[in-house]
């Protein structure tokens, strides 16, 4: 029997895991086992799965995350496919409960799957957005081929370049990404200067997170919402790019139009962020 039996709450996030990691394979920004999600499903946890034993554990989160005490998330398995994922996620992926001392996690699922090798720097992301009193539930690591490709040139490089240019694409993309797209330059993945790093650009007040020459981290109240946010972002990045293969650069939207955009819709940022 699945843990997820009798539990609607819980299943429906998983489910919206399983779609997602769907969509990133069908969009070609999931090869191989490429990519992470975490969520923290903690308030979808009744008091009989907080009773059942673990069937693997405990193991050392590396660290310890104070904030995070009593918490539980779903977690991508450690070398699986998002494509597998997609099919059947409690295979390739498994729930997880952080132990009374915050430095330790056991797996209470259906299969002792462990979790991705990322999991301390998404914890560590999870227990900064906890700390905070954030609303956000979600974290998204994927590889989305348009925006990866500026990363490759200085230009795009600098702070707040690209989010003005993809905000000037199409007005979705400032109206459903109004904190644009932060900048972490290139570092080790898994690194734990990587995730220093993307904690402190998440901390200036951005949901999604490029690395250079790699991939996004985004984070949002929900998985749905946070690829979301990298899709409207990448479809901005790939109307930029259909400007340049027609031959021109493509006008973009007026600071004035986009000023507009900000005070009707009543958005976060200005545009000169
Ligand atoms: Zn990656």
């Amino acid at each position: 029997m699945s843990i997820l039996t009798d539990r609607p709450a819980l299943r429906a996030e998983i489910d919206k895991v399983a779609e997602v990691a769907g969509y990133l394979w069908q969009k070609g920004w999931a090869e191989r086992n490429g990519g992470n999600i975490t969520i923290n499903v903690t308030e979808h946890v009744d008091d009989t799965l907080r009773s059942l034993p673990a069937i693997a554990g405990p193991f050392p989160i590396g660290k310890q995350l104070p904030h995070l005490q009593g918490c539980w998330f779903y977690c991508k398995g450690t070398g699986r496919r998002m494509r597998d994922l997609a099919r059947d996620p409690m295979a390739n992926g498994s729930v997880i409960r952080i132990t009374e001392d915050c430095a330790h996690y056991e797996i209470v699922a259906d299969e002792p799957v462990m979790p991705t090798s990322e999991l301390p720097s998404h914890l560590a992301v999870h227990d900064y957005l906890l700390a905070k009193g954030s609303p956000y539930r979600a974290s998204l690591h994927t590889h989305p081929i348009e925006l990866v490709a500026l990363t490759h040139s200085r230009k795009w490089m600098v702070k707040d370049a690209a989010t003005r240019m993809l905000w000037s694409m199409i007005p979705e993309t400032r109206a459903f990404c109004p904190r644009g797209l932060g900048i972490v330059p290139y570092m080790l993945p898994s690194s734990v200067e990587l995730a220093e790093a993307t904690i402190k650009t998440i901390d200036e007040d951005y949901d999604v997170v490029m690395w250079e020459k790699h991939g996004v981290f985004a984070v949002d109240t929900d998985i749905m919402d946070a690829f979301d946010q990298v899709d409207v972002l990448n479809k901005a990045a790939q109307i930029y790019i259909s400007a340049k293969n027609m031959g021109f650069d493509p006008e973009g939207m007026t600071e004035a139009q986009m000023r507009e955009l900000s005070e009707v819709f009543g958005l976060p940022k200005s545009t000169s962020c």
